[in-house]
């Protein structure tokens, strides 16, 4: 499988990356860890005529204690964000589910900001910030701004960045003593979620996202709102796929991943109550 003909630069600096990509339209793409585009293009589904080689922007990798929040550099790699102590301490859910990605080759090419911009709803680190309340950081040639990860995904694929815009920081609230679970269930390890689940929990306020259950990560608000109201885990894990709208394919039909949906939603609630 060999990709279409493209035309590569390198950007040393986000500036240069956001001008570059000014210069060369909408046909141009950022290429961070290679991990998503680089398999599109070789099965020609993307065809960018210029590569705007982001992987080397080196002041873009980081993990910062913010105050509120840790601010996270969009070159930060899955392994990075799996082994950071400050993650485990402050949102240990989303260094747990940057864990489940792929397998250890992945992860260290892989970046958080290569997955949230891809906007893949079977990928586990977007339904993992939407659950955890995230805020995405774009910068463009106007400027930055900031967008919330439940305004952010707007399609298969598709997300609130503009062609010109690069995805610069990812800030995630700090989960302050709450409990959280990430359930994935795959038929081989190291596969994509067949269904995934991020969740947490605390008094009766709650989080539930979904990973491959519709067209973009899915937020089981019908979930959290009967908690609050005080139904049991049972009866609200029951309610998992009510804002979903699932898809089959070779690994799991309609109906079953909308029971796989009710199974794990109700496995990380257990587990988040502890
Ligand atoms: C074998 C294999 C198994 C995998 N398994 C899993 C899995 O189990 N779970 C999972 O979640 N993912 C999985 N992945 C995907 C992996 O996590 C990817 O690395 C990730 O989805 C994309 O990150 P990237 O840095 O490689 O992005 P790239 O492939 O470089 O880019 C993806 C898209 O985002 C755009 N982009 C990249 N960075 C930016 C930015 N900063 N601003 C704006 N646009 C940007 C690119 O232009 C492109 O359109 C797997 C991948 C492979 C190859």
């Amino acid at each position: 499988m060999i990709p279409a003909a493209f035309d590569y630069v390198r950007a040393g600096s986000a500036e240069e990356a956001i001008s570059l990509i000014g210069q060369h339209g909408d046909e141009a793409k950022f290429l961070a860890g290679g991990h998503s585009l680089l398999p599109l293009m070789k099965l020609r589904l993307a065809s960018p005529s210029v590569l705007i080689d982001i992987g080397r922007v080196q002041d873009l990798s980081y993990i910062r204690d913010a105050g509120d929040h840790i601010a996270i550099g969009a070159l930060t790699r899955h392994m990075d964000v799996e082994t950071s102590a400050l993650l485990k301490e402050h949102v240990p859910l989303l260094a747990c589910a940057a864990g489940q990605v792929g397998d250890p080759q992945v992860r260290h090419r892989g970046t958080m900001g290569g997955t949230i911009a891809h906007a893949d709803p079977a990928s586990d680190l977007p339904a993992t910030t939407l659950a955890l309340g995230a805020t995405y950081v774009a910068q463009g040639p106007n400027g930055t701004r900031e967008i919330a990860a439940a305004d952010f995904y707007q399609g298969f694929l598709e997300s609130a960045l503009e062609p010109d815009e690069m995805l610069t920081e990812i800030r995630v609230p700090k989960m302050h003593g709450t409990g959280w679970s990430f359930q994935k269930f795959t038929r081989r390890a190291q596969d994509y979620a067949i269904v995934g689940v991020a969740a947490w929990r605390r008094g009766t306020e709650s989080a539930v996202a979904l990973v491959n259950m519709g067209s973009t990560p899915v937020l089981a608000e019908g979930v959290s709102a009967a908690l609050a109201g005080g139904a049991s885990v049972a009866d609200a894990a029951e309610l998992a796929a009510a804002e979903s709208d699932p898809t089959h394919d070779l690994n799991a039909s309609v109906e079953y991943r909308v029971h796989l949906a009710k199974v794990l939603v109700r496995r990380a609630l257990e587990e988040s109550t502890h």
